[in-house]
Protein backbone atom coordinates (compact mmCIF):
# COMPACT_ATOMS: atom_id res chain seq x y z
CA UNK A 1 0.00 0.00 0.00
CA UNK A 2 1.35 3.48 -0.98
CA UNK A 3 -1.22 5.46 0.53
CA UNK A 4 -0.91 7.63 3.64
CA UNK A 5 -2.41 4.83 6.18
CA UNK A 6 0.38 2.65 6.10
CA UNK A 7 1.79 2.55 9.12
CA UNK A 8 0.48 5.68 10.24
CA UNK A 9 1.74 7.29 13.46
CA UNK A 10 0.33 10.43 15.29
CA UNK A 11 3.40 11.60 16.15
CA UNK A 12 4.41 12.24 12.64
CA UNK A 13 1.73 14.35 11.90
CA UNK A 14 1.02 17.82 12.47
CA UNK A 15 -2.49 17.99 10.20
CA UNK A 16 -0.87 20.43 7.39
CA UNK A 17 -3.78 18.80 5.52
CA UNK A 18 -1.33 18.86 2.34
CA UNK A 19 -2.52 15.27 1.44
CA UNK A 20 -6.03 15.87 1.63
CA UNK A 21 -5.70 18.46 -0.70
CA UNK A 22 -3.46 17.14 -3.08
CA UNK A 23 -5.45 13.54 -3.33
CA UNK A 24 -7.09 13.69 -7.11
CA UNK A 25 -9.41 10.84 -6.36
CA UNK A 26 -10.70 12.87 -2.94
CA UNK A 27 -10.09 9.88 -1.32
CA UNK A 28 -8.16 11.49 1.80
CA UNK A 29 -10.72 13.70 4.54
CA UNK A 30 -9.43 14.80 7.92
CA UNK A 31 -11.32 13.43 11.19
CA UNK A 32 -11.16 14.53 14.59
CA UNK A 33 -10.04 11.77 17.24
CA UNK A 34 -10.87 11.80 21.17
CA UNK A 35 -8.71 14.66 21.65
CA UNK A 36 -9.95 16.74 19.68
CA UNK A 37 -7.09 16.95 16.93
CA UNK A 38 -7.59 16.39 13.08
CA UNK A 39 -5.90 13.44 10.88
CA UNK A 40 -6.24 12.48 7.60
CA UNK A 41 -8.20 9.18 7.02
CA UNK A 42 -8.11 7.39 3.47
CA UNK A 43 -11.59 6.17 2.32
CA UNK A 44 -10.28 3.00 0.25
CA UNK A 45 -13.49 2.64 -1.80
CA UNK A 46 -12.46 6.35 -4.00
CA UNK A 47 -8.42 5.47 -3.16
CA UNK A 48 -6.44 4.39 -6.63
CA UNK A 49 -3.07 4.10 -4.63
CA UNK A 50 -1.22 6.34 -6.69
CA UNK A 51 1.32 7.38 -2.94
CA UNK A 52 1.20 10.90 -3.75
CA UNK A 53 -0.17 11.70 -0.10
CA UNK A 54 3.10 9.82 1.10
CA UNK A 55 4.94 11.65 -1.32
CA UNK A 56 4.09 15.17 -0.29
CA UNK A 57 4.14 14.25 3.58
CA UNK A 58 6.50 16.65 5.14
CA UNK A 59 7.35 13.73 7.55
CA UNK A 60 8.38 11.28 4.83
CA UNK A 61 9.55 13.69 2.33
CA UNK A 62 11.50 16.34 4.09
CA UNK A 63 10.68 20.34 3.00
CA UNK A 64 13.36 22.22 2.34
CA UNK A 65 14.61 24.54 5.11
CA UNK A 66 16.32 27.64 4.46
CA UNK A 67 20.08 28.33 4.81
CA UNK A 68 20.83 31.95 3.37
CA UNK A 69 22.30 34.24 6.81
CA UNK A 70 19.38 35.64 8.46
CA UNK A 71 18.63 39.00 10.38
CA UNK A 72 16.46 40.05 13.54
CA UNK A 73 14.74 43.14 13.86
CA UNK A 74 12.35 44.09 16.94
CA UNK A 75 10.01 46.69 16.80
CA UNK A 76 6.63 47.54 16.13
CA UNK A 77 3.84 49.13 13.80
CA UNK A 78 3.79 52.72 13.70
CA UNK A 79 -0.49 53.08 13.57
CA UNK A 80 -1.36 52.41 17.25
CA UNK A 81 -4.90 51.60 16.45
CA UNK A 82 -3.83 48.29 14.62
CA UNK A 83 -0.92 47.86 17.19
CA UNK A 84 -3.70 47.63 20.18
CA UNK A 85 -5.33 44.78 17.65
CA UNK A 86 -2.41 42.88 17.38
CA UNK A 87 -1.42 40.20 19.78
CA UNK A 88 2.58 41.31 19.48
CA UNK A 89 3.72 44.38 17.77
CA UNK A 90 1.97 44.36 14.42
CA UNK A 91 4.62 43.23 12.17
CA UNK A 92 2.02 41.24 10.31
CA UNK A 93 -0.32 44.01 9.81
CA UNK A 94 2.76 46.10 8.78
CA UNK A 95 4.57 43.61 6.32
CA UNK A 96 1.00 42.75 4.98
CA UNK A 97 0.35 46.42 3.94
CA UNK A 98 4.02 47.01 2.54
CA UNK A 99 3.91 43.16 0.16
CA UNK A 100 0.48 44.01 -1.14
CA UNK A 101 -0.07 46.78 -3.03
CA UNK A 102 -1.62 45.89 -5.61
CA UNK A 103 -3.00 42.49 -7.75
CA UNK A 104 -2.47 40.66 -4.12
CA UNK A 105 -4.15 38.03 -2.31
CA UNK A 106 -3.56 37.31 1.32
CA UNK A 107 -3.76 34.18 3.66
CA UNK A 108 -4.50 33.85 7.47
CA UNK A 109 -6.18 31.85 10.33
CA UNK A 110 -9.59 33.50 11.36
CA UNK A 111 -11.60 32.60 13.84
CA UNK A 112 -15.31 31.87 14.06
CA UNK A 113 -16.68 31.63 17.89
CA UNK A 114 -14.56 28.54 18.79
CA UNK A 115 -13.59 27.43 15.31
CA UNK A 116 -10.32 28.13 13.66
CA UNK A 117 -10.11 28.20 10.01
CA UNK A 118 -7.48 29.40 6.67
CA UNK A 119 -8.97 31.46 4.29
CA UNK A 120 -8.08 34.44 2.31
CA UNK A 121 -8.93 38.45 1.76
CA UNK A 122 -8.39 40.33 -1.65
CA UNK A 123 -8.59 43.84 0.14
CA UNK A 124 -6.54 44.96 3.04
CA UNK A 125 -10.10 46.60 4.54
CA UNK A 126 -10.82 43.05 6.00
CA UNK A 127 -6.89 42.41 7.51
CA UNK A 128 -8.24 42.59 11.09
CA UNK A 129 -9.87 39.01 10.48
CA UNK A 130 -6.48 37.66 10.34
CA UNK A 131 -5.15 39.81 13.34
CA UNK A 132 -4.51 38.38 16.93
CA UNK A 133 -3.16 34.85 17.89
CA UNK A 134 -5.90 32.33 17.90
CA UNK A 135 -4.91 29.53 19.96
CA UNK A 136 -5.80 26.53 18.54
CA UNK A 137 -5.08 24.40 14.82
CA UNK A 138 -6.77 26.07 12.21
CA UNK A 139 -8.55 24.04 9.61
CA UNK A 140 -6.50 24.96 6.16
CA UNK A 141 -9.20 23.63 3.81
CA UNK A 142 -8.53 24.21 -0.07
CA UNK A 143 -5.99 26.92 1.07
CA UNK A 144 -2.97 25.49 -0.73
CA UNK A 145 -4.79 24.16 -3.94
CA UNK A 146 -6.48 28.28 -4.12
CA UNK A 147 -3.05 29.80 -3.32
CA UNK A 148 -1.48 27.79 -6.38
CA UNK A 149 -4.41 29.24 -8.73
CA UNK A 150 -3.62 32.50 -7.31
CA UNK A 151 0.10 32.25 -8.14
CA UNK A 152 -0.35 30.80 -11.44
CA UNK A 153 -2.43 34.03 -12.58
CA UNK A 154 0.32 35.79 -11.18
CA UNK A 155 -1.45 37.60 -8.50
CA UNK A 156 1.06 38.39 -5.15
CA UNK A 157 0.12 35.84 -2.42
CA UNK A 158 0.56 36.62 1.61
CA UNK A 159 0.67 33.11 3.12
CA UNK A 160 1.08 33.29 6.93
CA UNK A 161 0.61 30.24 9.14
CA UNK A 162 1.99 28.23 11.58
CA UNK A 163 5.57 26.49 10.35
CA UNK A 164 4.39 23.38 9.58
CA UNK A 165 1.00 24.72 7.61
CA UNK A 166 3.97 26.66 5.69
CA UNK A 167 5.83 23.63 5.03
CA UNK A 168 2.54 22.04 4.47
CA UNK A 169 2.32 24.85 1.63
CA UNK A 170 5.50 24.42 0.11
CA UNK A 171 5.16 20.44 0.14
CA UNK A 172 1.93 20.93 -1.77
CA UNK A 173 3.37 23.50 -4.43
CA UNK A 174 6.20 20.47 -4.86
CA UNK A 175 9.44 22.40 -5.45
CA UNK A 176 7.91 24.42 -7.96
CA UNK A 177 9.25 28.29 -7.28
CA UNK A 178 7.02 31.62 -7.67
CA UNK A 179 8.74 34.96 -7.44
CA UNK A 180 5.23 36.48 -6.54
CA UNK A 181 4.89 34.30 -3.47
CA UNK A 182 5.67 35.52 0.17
CA UNK A 183 5.96 32.93 3.19
CA UNK A 184 5.24 34.43 6.91
CA UNK A 185 4.72 31.82 9.76
CA UNK A 186 4.09 32.57 13.50
CA UNK A 187 6.86 31.04 15.77
CA UNK A 188 4.93 28.49 17.07
CA UNK A 189 5.13 26.39 20.19
CA UNK A 190 2.38 24.17 19.75
CA UNK A 191 -1.31 24.08 19.22
CA UNK A 192 -3.88 23.18 22.27
CA UNK A 193 -6.38 20.28 21.77
CA UNK A 194 -9.33 22.50 21.27
CA UNK A 195 -11.27 20.64 24.01
CA UNK A 196 -10.36 22.55 26.72
CA UNK A 197 -11.97 25.63 25.85
CA UNK A 198 -15.35 23.53 24.59
CA UNK A 199 -15.57 22.59 28.28
CA UNK A 200 -15.29 26.30 29.12
CA UNK A 201 -18.29 26.80 26.64
CA UNK A 202 -20.22 23.97 28.04
CA UNK A 203 -19.63 26.31 31.55
CA UNK A 204 -20.51 29.45 30.07
CA UNK A 205 -24.18 27.68 28.18
CA UNK A 206 -25.16 26.30 31.47
CA UNK A 207 -24.35 29.18 34.21
CA UNK A 208 -24.86 32.15 31.57
CA UNK A 209 -27.42 30.19 28.86
CA UNK A 210 -25.22 31.76 26.56
CA UNK A 211 -22.39 30.55 24.26
CA UNK A 212 -19.34 31.56 23.50
CA UNK A 213 -18.98 33.85 20.34
CA UNK A 214 -14.90 35.13 20.56
CA UNK A 215 -12.20 34.43 22.22
CA UNK A 216 -9.08 36.67 22.50
CA UNK A 217 -6.67 35.31 24.00
CA UNK A 218 -4.48 38.00 24.49
CA UNK A 219 -6.53 41.15 24.56
CA UNK A 220 -4.49 44.44 25.01
CA UNK A 221 -6.97 45.73 27.74
CA UNK A 222 -6.08 50.04 28.09
CA UNK A 223 -7.66 49.65 31.87
CA UNK A 224 -5.30 46.96 33.27
CA UNK A 225 -2.00 47.93 34.58
CA UNK A 226 -0.01 44.93 33.12
CA UNK A 227 -2.31 44.89 29.73
CA UNK A 228 -2.94 41.45 28.54
CA UNK A 229 -5.93 39.57 29.69
CA UNK A 230 -8.32 36.80 28.15
CA UNK A 231 -11.13 37.84 26.99
CA UNK A 232 -14.32 35.53 26.29
CA UNK A 233 -17.36 37.34 24.63
CA UNK A 234 -20.31 35.88 24.88
CA UNK A 235 -24.08 35.97 23.45
CA UNK A 236 -27.47 34.70 24.82
CA UNK A 237 -28.69 31.77 23.81
CA UNK A 238 -32.29 32.85 23.54
CA UNK A 239 -31.81 36.55 22.92
CA UNK A 240 -29.50 38.90 21.51
CA UNK A 241 -28.20 40.16 25.00
CA UNK A 242 -24.41 39.95 25.11
CA UNK A 243 -21.24 40.03 27.69
CA UNK A 244 -17.30 39.13 28.21
CA UNK A 245 -15.43 38.09 30.88
CA UNK A 246 -11.68 39.30 31.17
CA UNK A 247 -9.10 37.34 33.58
CA UNK A 248 -5.28 38.69 33.77
CA UNK A 249 -3.59 36.46 31.31
CA UNK A 250 -0.80 34.71 33.46
CA UNK A 251 -3.45 33.43 35.99
CA UNK A 252 -5.72 31.90 33.81
CA UNK A 253 -6.28 28.42 33.63
CA UNK A 254 -6.46 27.96 29.58
CA UNK A 255 -2.66 29.02 29.68
CA UNK A 256 -1.80 27.59 32.66
CA UNK A 257 -2.72 24.13 31.28
CA UNK A 258 -1.24 24.75 28.28
CA UNK A 259 2.34 25.83 28.77
CA UNK A 260 2.49 22.98 30.99
CA UNK A 261 2.01 20.99 28.17
CA UNK A 262 -0.37 18.91 29.35
CA UNK A 263 -2.46 19.33 26.08
CA UNK A 264 -0.59 19.84 22.58
CA UNK A 265 -0.92 18.06 20.00
CA UNK A 266 1.18 14.68 19.69
CA UNK A 267 3.54 15.54 17.00
CA UNK A 268 4.17 19.24 18.87
CA UNK A 269 6.33 17.19 21.20
CA UNK A 270 8.60 16.51 18.11
CA UNK A 271 8.26 19.46 16.06
CA UNK A 272 10.52 19.50 13.02
CA UNK A 273 10.40 23.37 12.94
CA UNK A 274 12.62 24.02 16.50
CA UNK A 275 15.49 24.87 14.95
CA UNK A 276 16.65 28.49 13.56
CA UNK A 277 16.80 27.66 10.00
CA UNK A 278 13.41 28.24 8.98
CA UNK A 279 10.64 26.90 6.19
CA UNK A 280 9.06 30.79 5.51
CA UNK A 281 10.50 33.82 4.04
CA UNK A 282 9.96 35.74 7.37
CA UNK A 283 8.88 34.58 10.87
CA UNK A 284 7.21 36.50 13.37
CA UNK A 285 7.06 35.60 17.74
CA UNK A 286 6.41 37.87 20.77
CA UNK A 287 9.95 40.38 21.48
CA UNK A 288 10.41 38.06 24.69
CA UNK A 289 13.09 39.71 26.33
CA UNK A 290 13.00 42.60 25.71
CA UNK A 291 13.38 44.44 29.02
CA UNK A 292 16.27 42.39 28.68
CA UNK A 293 18.35 43.41 25.46
CA UNK A 294 16.64 45.95 24.16
CA UNK A 295 14.79 47.89 26.61
CA UNK A 296 14.42 50.91 24.00
CA UNK A 297 12.14 48.49 21.82
CA UNK A 298 9.79 47.37 24.86
CA UNK A 299 7.10 50.05 24.20
CA UNK A 300 5.32 50.72 27.22
CA UNK A 301 4.09 47.05 26.86
CA UNK A 302 1.69 47.79 24.11
CA UNK A 303 3.55 44.87 22.26
CA UNK A 304 6.53 44.60 20.26
CA UNK A 305 7.30 42.02 17.62
CA UNK A 306 10.48 39.41 17.00
CA UNK A 307 10.53 39.85 13.09
CA UNK A 308 13.33 36.80 11.56
CA UNK A 309 13.92 37.44 7.84
CA UNK A 310 15.25 34.31 6.26
CA UNK A 311 15.81 35.05 2.45
CA UNK A 312 16.60 37.68 0.35
CA UNK A 313 13.14 38.45 -0.38
CA UNK A 314 12.12 38.42 3.46
CA UNK A 315 14.72 40.82 3.96
CA UNK A 316 14.14 43.37 1.11
CA UNK A 317 10.18 43.37 2.57
CA UNK A 318 11.61 43.92 6.24
CA UNK A 319 13.61 47.13 4.52
CA UNK A 320 10.79 48.42 3.30
CA UNK A 321 7.90 48.68 6.43
CA UNK A 322 11.49 49.77 8.50
CA UNK A 323 11.67 52.97 5.72
CA UNK A 324 7.29 53.11 5.65
CA UNK A 325 5.24 51.87 8.56
CA UNK A 326 6.86 50.26 11.62
CA UNK A 327 9.63 51.86 13.94
CA UNK A 328 12.45 49.35 14.92
CA UNK A 329 16.19 48.32 14.36
CA UNK A 330 18.13 44.98 13.90
CA UNK A 331 18.72 43.13 16.59
CA UNK A 332 21.87 40.73 17.39
CA UNK A 333 20.49 37.18 15.99
CA UNK A 334 22.13 35.02 18.49
CA UNK A 335 19.97 37.46 21.44
CA UNK A 336 16.86 37.11 19.62
CA UNK A 337 17.48 33.00 19.13
CA UNK A 338 18.42 32.68 23.35
CA UNK A 339 14.97 33.82 24.26
CA UNK A 340 13.10 32.08 21.71
CA UNK A 341 12.80 28.66 22.46
CA UNK A 342 10.48 27.63 19.94
CA UNK A 343 13.73 27.84 17.66
CA UNK A 344 15.88 25.73 19.10
CA UNK A 345 14.27 22.77 20.97
CA UNK A 346 10.55 21.25 20.76
CA UNK A 347 8.29 21.90 23.76
CA UNK A 348 8.43 18.32 26.32
CA UNK A 349 5.75 16.05 26.70
CA UNK A 350 4.13 16.64 30.48
CA UNK A 351 4.60 13.27 32.07
CA UNK A 352 0.84 13.47 33.04
CA UNK A 353 -0.66 14.36 29.81
CA UNK A 354 -2.90 10.93 29.27
CA UNK A 355 -4.40 11.83 32.86
CA UNK A 356 -4.79 15.31 31.82
CA UNK A 357 -6.44 13.71 28.55
CA UNK A 358 -8.63 11.54 30.40
CA UNK A 359 -10.00 14.11 32.51
CA UNK A 360 -10.87 16.16 29.53
CA UNK A 361 -13.53 13.78 28.39
CA UNK A 362 -15.31 13.00 31.89
CA UNK A 363 -14.97 16.39 34.13
CA UNK A 364 -16.28 19.79 33.89
CA UNK A 365 -14.51 22.98 33.47
CA UNK A 366 -14.27 24.15 37.18
CA UNK A 367 -13.42 20.26 38.45
CA UNK A 368 -10.59 20.58 35.04
CA UNK A 369 -9.03 23.58 36.48
CA UNK A 370 -9.05 22.46 40.20
CA UNK A 371 -7.30 19.34 39.61
CA UNK A 372 -4.63 20.93 36.34
CA UNK A 373 -4.67 24.55 36.72
CA UNK A 374 -1.83 25.79 38.49
CA UNK A 375 -2.69 28.25 41.22
CA UNK A 376 -1.35 31.32 41.26
CA UNK A 377 2.27 31.03 43.31
CA UNK A 378 2.96 33.77 46.01
CA UNK A 379 6.03 34.36 43.27
CA UNK A 380 4.54 35.08 40.34
CA UNK A 381 1.86 37.50 41.78
CA UNK A 382 5.00 39.39 43.76
CA UNK A 383 7.12 39.38 40.58
CA UNK A 384 4.04 40.72 38.41
CA UNK A 385 2.32 43.03 40.53
CA UNK A 386 4.83 44.29 43.31
CA UNK A 387 8.76 43.91 42.56
CA UNK A 388 10.09 42.95 39.30
CA UNK A 389 7.60 43.69 36.33
CA UNK A 390 9.35 44.11 33.12
CA UNK A 391 7.76 47.66 32.82
CA UNK A 392 9.80 48.25 36.19
CA UNK A 393 12.86 47.53 34.62
CA UNK A 394 12.73 48.99 31.60
CA UNK A 395 11.31 52.43 34.00
CA UNK A 396 15.11 52.29 35.58
CA UNK A 397 17.15 51.51 32.36
CA UNK A 398 15.29 54.65 31.35
CA UNK A 399 15.94 56.01 34.70
CA UNK A 400 19.89 55.40 34.44
CA UNK A 401 19.84 56.49 31.28
CA UNK A 402 18.96 59.90 31.82
CA UNK A 403 20.84 59.99 34.68
CA UNK A 404 23.67 58.93 32.85
CA UNK A 405 23.28 61.42 29.65
CA UNK A 406 22.94 64.48 32.18
CA UNK A 407 26.13 63.50 33.80
C1 LIG B 1 -0.57 28.69 17.97
C2 LIG B 1 0.43 29.81 18.11
C3 LIG B 1 1.54 29.65 18.94
C4 LIG B 1 2.48 30.68 19.07
N1 LIG B 1 3.57 30.51 19.88
C5 LIG B 1 4.50 31.49 19.98
C6 LIG B 1 5.66 31.34 20.80
O1 LIG B 1 5.83 30.32 21.46
N2 LIG B 1 6.58 32.34 20.83
C7 LIG B 1 6.43 33.48 20.11
O2 LIG B 1 7.29 34.36 20.18
N3 LIG B 1 5.34 33.67 19.32
C8 LIG B 1 4.38 32.71 19.23
N4 LIG B 1 3.28 32.89 18.42
C9 LIG B 1 3.24 34.08 17.55
C10 LIG B 1 2.73 35.35 18.21
O3 LIG B 1 1.70 35.04 19.13
C11 LIG B 1 2.16 36.32 17.16
O4 LIG B 1 1.20 35.66 16.37
C12 LIG B 1 3.17 36.85 16.22
O5 LIG B 1 4.15 37.53 16.96
C13 LIG B 1 2.54 37.81 15.21
O6 LIG B 1 1.97 38.88 15.88
P1 LIG B 1 1.68 40.28 15.17
O7 LIG B 1 1.47 41.28 16.24
O8 LIG B 1 2.70 40.55 14.13
O9 LIG B 1 0.36 40.07 14.32
P2 LIG B 1 -1.07 39.49 14.59
O10 LIG B 1 -1.94 40.31 13.72
O11 LIG B 1 -1.48 39.32 15.96
O12 LIG B 1 -0.84 38.02 13.99
C14 LIG B 1 -1.71 37.43 13.15
C15 LIG B 1 -0.97 36.39 12.34
O13 LIG B 1 -1.01 35.15 13.02
C16 LIG B 1 -1.61 34.17 12.18
N5 LIG B 1 -2.36 33.25 13.05
C17 LIG B 1 -3.16 33.58 14.09
N6 LIG B 1 -3.67 32.47 14.64
C18 LIG B 1 -3.21 31.42 13.90
C19 LIG B 1 -3.41 30.02 13.95
N7 LIG B 1 -4.20 29.45 14.86
N8 LIG B 1 -2.79 29.25 13.05
C20 LIG B 1 -2.00 29.82 12.08
N9 LIG B 1 -1.76 31.13 11.99
C21 LIG B 1 -2.36 31.92 12.89
C22 LIG B 1 -2.50 34.98 11.24
O14 LIG B 1 -2.75 34.28 10.05
C23 LIG B 1 -1.63 36.21 11.01
O15 LIG B 1 -0.63 35.91 10.07
C24 LIG B 1 2.31 31.88 18.32
C25 LIG B 1 1.18 32.04 17.50
C26 LIG B 1 0.25 31.02 17.39
C27 LIG B 1 -0.95 31.23 16.48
Amino acid sequence: MKNISENFDKNNCCGCEACVQVCPQKAVCMKEDGEGFRYPEVNFDLCVDCGLCRKICQYIESVEKNTEEQLAFGGHINDSEILNESTSGGAFSAIADCFCDENYVIFGAESKGLDVFHSYIMDKKDLARFRRSKYSQSIIGTSYADAEKFLKDGKKVLFSGTPCQIAGLKAFLRGRQYTNLLTVEVICEGVPSPLFVRKLDEKIRKTKNAYITDLDYRYKDSNKWDYEVMRISYTSLHNSASGTIKSDRWFNPFWSVWLNHLMSRPSCYGCLYTTHNRVADISLGDLWGVHLYCPDLYNSNRGASLIIANTKHGKMIVETILEENFTGRELDFSQALKYQGPMRKSIAENPDRERFMNDLHTMDYDSLCKKWAKPSSLKLLISKYVYGTNRQKVWWWKMKNRFKSQK
